[in-house]
């Protein structure tokens, strides 16, 4: 599941194929908790996590802004909306994790084009 989901924020697997992969082989609540994680650790500025790279990335999801899990993460700030995000009904799950997936493609690229520029440590970045 780690390489699927660096794969696809780096690139080198479509989107939505990915997507499929994940959820077909992984449970919810496995794909979720990885991906908070994830989003948490490669978000710039963790003293509010409000970045712009952030605020980006909500506004970017590929989905209505009218679905639940998007109004839900403009409307609170993230700790807060992945708390509500994880206890949603079972019929919003694959827009939660199209949410998610998209906010760490978006928030890592970031990443790795600023601080992880000259060599990082993260074993993750040299994905081949
Ligand atoms: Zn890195």
């Amino acid at each position: 599941m780690e390489e699927i989901i660096n794969k696809i924020a780096q690139d080198k697997m479509d989107f939505n194929i990915g997507l499929e992969l994940l959820l077909d082989k992984n449970s919810f609540d496995e794909i979720f908790e990885t991906l908070q994680i994830y989003i948490l650790n490669s978000i710039p500025n963790k003293t509010d996590y409000n970045s712009e790279t952030y605020q980006r990335a909500i506004n970017t999801i590929p989905l209505k802004p009218t679905y639940t899990p998007i109004v839900i993460l403009k409307s609170f700030s993230t700790k807060i909306a992945f708390n509500k995000l994880a206890s949603l009904p079972k019929n919003e799950n694959k827009k939660v994790i199209v949410s998610l997936l998209w906010i760490f493609k978006i928030t890592d690229t970031e990443r790795r084009n600023t601080e992880c520029k000259n060599g990082c440590g993260h074993f993750w970045h040299e994905l081949d």
